[in-house]
C-alpha cells in the first residue's frame, strides 16, 4: 500500500501548501511542479536542483510516482499500448498513436468501466477503481517519457483523448483536476483544445462540462439511431435516453466557437446498427434536435474474443458515411491502430498479449 502524497497529482497551489507544511520556503514548489511535468521526472532524486537534504524529506512523505509498467506491446503500426499498474495492484491502460504532424495519447479514467456497452471488452472487467489525478497525469508523463525520452522535448504537438478504459464523466472531479494541471504552460502545457473528452452518455455532466470557462472538446458515444437499439448496446442509455441525451449535445453545441464541431462516436457493427436504414435515421435524428456542428466518426468495431461483434465489410462502411454525407452532416471514418495488440477503440482489456 503507497500512502505517501502523489505529488504529480497535486495542483500548483497544493504543491505549494505541502510545502509550507514542511517548512520550506515557497519558491521550492515551483521547482518542483516543474520537475515533474516540464521535465518529467519521476522521482524526486533526480531533481537535482533541490538540494539533497530537501530531496530525502520530500521522499519520507511524498512520491512523484505509483504507476508501474507491466508491458508494452508496440504494433506494426507504430502504436504502442502500455499495461500499467497501480500501486495497490490495479490495471491502467494507456494507448500512444502517432501520426505524421501529431500525436495522440489515449489515457483511461477508470481502472475498468462500470458502464456495460456490450461491444467493449473493457466493460468485461467492471469498474474496478476511479484513477487519482496523480495517475491520470502520471500516464501521460509515462508514454512521452517512453517515445522521446525523459525531459526531451516533444516534437509534436500532444493531443489527449479520454477514450481509454472507463466512463471520465463517471470520476469527474478527477479528470477535470489532471487536466487542469497538464494544462499548465509551466508544465506538460496540453491545452485543452488538444484534449478530446469521450462519453457514453452520462447527460447531467455534460451540462456541467458545458459551462466549464476552458473546456476540451466533447465526443459523445452514440453507436444506435434508437432507443430500443441504443438500450442493448450501450445500457447507459436506460439511464438516460436518447431523448435526454440530444438536448444536452445540443446545448454542447451552443458553447462552441466559430469553426469548432464535438463529435459523436458511432462504432458500426456488422449486420446489428450499420444498414442504409441505420444511417437515414441517424440523419434524420441529428435534423430532428437541430444539431448542426456535429460531426460523426465511424468506427468499424474492432474485433475482440469473446465479443461476438464483427466489423461491417469495407463496402457497408463507405456506404454509410456517403448516406450520411448525402443528408448534409459531415462523417468520417476513423482508420483502427494497434488492432494486433489489442489497442484499438473497445479493446482494452488488460490483456497480456
Ligand atoms: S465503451 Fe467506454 S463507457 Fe462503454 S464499457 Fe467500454 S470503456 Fe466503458
Amino acid at each position: 500500500m503507497n500512502e505517501k502524497l502523489h505529488l504529480t497529482g497535486f495542483s500548483k497551489t497544493e504543491i505549494a501548501e505541502f510545502v509550507g507544511q514542511i517548512g520550506e520556503p515557497k519558491y521550492r514548489a515551483k521547482q518542483i511542479f516543474k520537475g515533474l511535468h516540464a521535465r518529467r521526472l519521476l522521482s524526486f532524486e533526480e531533481m537535482t536542483d533541490l538540494p539533497k537534504a530537501f530531496r530525502k524529506k520530500l521522499n519520507e512523505t511524498a512520491t512523484a510516482s505509483t504507476l508501474k509498467v507491466e508491458s508494452r506491446y508496440v504494433s506494426t503500426d507504430g502504436t504502442r499500448r502500455f499495461l500499467m499498474k497501480t500501486h495497490d495492484n490495479f490495471p491502467v491502460e494507456t494507448v500512444f498513436i502517432p501520426t505524421e504532424n501529431r500525436d495522440t495519447i489515449c489515457f483511461s479514467s477508470q481502472s475498468g468501466c462500470p458502464l456495460k456497452c456490450d461491444f467493449c471488452l473493457t466493460a468485461k472487467l467492471g469498474l474496478l477503481r476511479n484513477l487519482t489525478a496523480g495517475e491520470i497525469v502520471e500516464q501521460i508523463i509515462i508514454v512521452l517519457n517512453d517515445v522521446y525520452g525523459v525531459s526531451a522535448e516533444t516534437p509534436h504537438g500532444t493531443n489527449l483523448v479520454a477514450m481509454g478504459a472507463g466512463e471520465p464523466f463517471l470520476n469527474y472531479e478527477n479528470l477535470i483536476k489532471a487536466l487542469g494541471i497538464m494544462a499548465d504552460e509551466e508544465g506538460l502545457f496540453i491545452v485543452p483544445n488538444r484534449v478530446t473528452v469521450s462519453t457514453a452518455g452520462i447527460v447531467p455532466k455534460i451540462y456541467e462540462f458545458a459551462k466549464l470557462e476552458k473546456r476540451p472538446n466533447l465526443a459523445i458515444s452514440l453507436s444506435a439511431p434508437s432507443d430500443e437499439l441504443r438500450d442493448k448496446l450501450m445500457p447507459i442509455n436506460k439511464r438516460w435516453n436518447i431523448e435526454q441525451l440530444l438536448p444536452a449535445a445540443k446545448e454542447f453545441e451552443k458553447t462552441l466557437r466559430r469553426g469548432e464541431r464535438f463529435t459523436f462516436e458511432y462504432v458500426l457493427l456488422g449486420g446489428i446498427n450499420d444498414s442504409d436504414a441505420h444511417a437515414r435515421d441517424l440523419a434524420n435524428l441529428l435534423d430532428e434536435y437541430e444539431l448542426q456542428k456535429v460531426k460523426i466518426n465511424l468506427i468499424a468495431h474492432n474485433p475482440a474474443e469473446p465479443l461476438e461483434y464483427h466489423p461491417p465489410g469495407f463496402e457497408q462502411v463507405e456506404r454509410f458515411k456517403t448516406i450520411l454525407k448525402s443528408k448534409g452532416v459531415s462523417a468520417y471514418v476513423r482508420r483502427p491502430r494497434g488492432r494486433d495488440i489489442y489497442a484499438a477503440c473497445g479493446q482494452l482489456a488488460a490483456m497480456k498479449g
